[in-house]
This record gives structure tokens, C-alpha cells and sequence, in this order.
């Protein structure tokens, strides 16, 4: 069992801006995602609008006057299988993804995963359900789902030993003054 790390919220710091996006439940594990890397993931989305991409959220959990995860970077998953509508981890795709974690970020872990589909709305599928309960099953583990065409996004968590979808808080570096950002106001699922 992992026990959070004791570190000021993202949003007490003075460099940094934050803005909560959707529903932020008080019994849940409050999500802070970096802007520049909900960038890089809907970036990555939009590369292949026919078929679904995948990866994994990287950072940490923390606790402040509350427990938080923390989204500080993207891996993208590698040798996966994808099809239009669906999207498997493979091992080589464990396997990749933990080097690389251990690699580029030896003090993170993985807090989560993404994955798009295209066309096809923002939601947890059957088989998504199944892959979150087996291989997420920390509490304040989360998905991201990303429907590159609609251009809609949205996240997922535990609550109460439900998953249900959830809001965040979008980090944003340097502070007041920076214009507005797209991803920071953008679409989110209710
Ligand atoms: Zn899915």
C-alpha cells in the first residue's frame, strides 16, 4: 500500500495557476494535472483519428489538507494492439512503459492511463471497466479518455469503490497574466 507524501498543493505555490475544471468531489482523490501535459496527451491523440491510442500518467500521490495525485507527465504505450474501437495493453507494453517510467522519472510512478476514442464519446466501456479494476486499483488511480474528433475529454476515478467520472484541477506554470488556455477551459463531460 502506498502512503501519500506529505507536499504543499500545486496551487499553493506562487509560480502556479489553477483552475478546476468540472465536478471536484470532497470524498475523492483531488486530480492536478500539469497544462503542458494535458497538451502532450491531446496532442498525441489527435496523431491516429481511426484507430485507439493509448498511455500512461505519470507522477505522484500526495497529501496536503488533502490527499491529491499529481499528473506531471505522459508516457505514451507502446507495441499495443489497436483497433478502431478498442485498445490492449500488451506485456511488452507493461514492460516498456515501467523502463521508461523508472527510466526518465525514477522518483514518479504511474498514477493512471489514457486512451482515446475516436468518434465514439467520452465514457468507460465494458472492457475499459475491467482494465481499470485489474490494473488501477489504487484509489487514487485514474483514466483519461480522449475522443480526438469530437475534441472532448474527460477523467475518471475512484469513488466510494466506484469509478465515476470526475474533474481536476488544471495546473498551469507562470502564474497570473498568461492567457487563457484552451485545455484549461475546454470541453469536459459531465
Ligand atoms: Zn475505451
Amino acid at each position: 500500500m502506498i502512503q501519500p507524501i506529505p507536499k504543499p498543493a500545486p496551487v499553493r505555490e506562487r509560480d502556479k495557476e489553477a483552475k478546476q475544471v468540472g465536478i471536484v468531489y470532497d470524498d475523492a482523490t483531488l486530480v492536478f494535472v500539469h497544462e503542458r501535459v494535458l497538451e502532450e496527451i491531446l496532442d498525441y491523440s489527435e496523431q491516429d483519428a481511426t484507430r485507439e491510442l493509448g498511455g500512461f500518467l505519470v507522477g505522484g500521490v500526495y497529501v496536503d489538507s488533502r490527499e491529491y495525485v499529481e499528473i506531471a507527465h505522459y508516457v505514451p504505450a507502446v507495441d499495443v494492439k489497436s483497433r478502431a474501437a478498442s485498445l490492449t495493453f500488451t506485456h511488452e507494453t507493461w514492460a516498456a512503459m515501467t523502463r521508461e517510467v523508472q527510466r526518465r522519472y525514477p522518483e514518479d510512478m504511474v498514477v493512471g492511463w489514457h486512451h482515446t476514442h475516436p468518434n465514439f464519446g467520452v465514457f468507460l466501456s465494458g472492457y475499459d471497466l475491467f482494465v481499470h479494476k485489474n490494473f488501477f486499483s489504487e484509489p487514487w488511480q485514474v483514466a483519461m479518455v480522449v475522443d480526438p474528433q469530437r475534441t472532448e475529454f474527460g477523467f475518471f476515478q475512484w469513488r466510494c469503490g466506484e469509478i465515476v467520472d470526475c474533474g481536476f484541477v488544471c495546473v498551469r506554470d507562470g502564474g497570473h497574466g498568461a492567457a487563457e488556455p484552451a485545455e484549461c477551459s475546454g470541453d469536459k463531460v459531465d
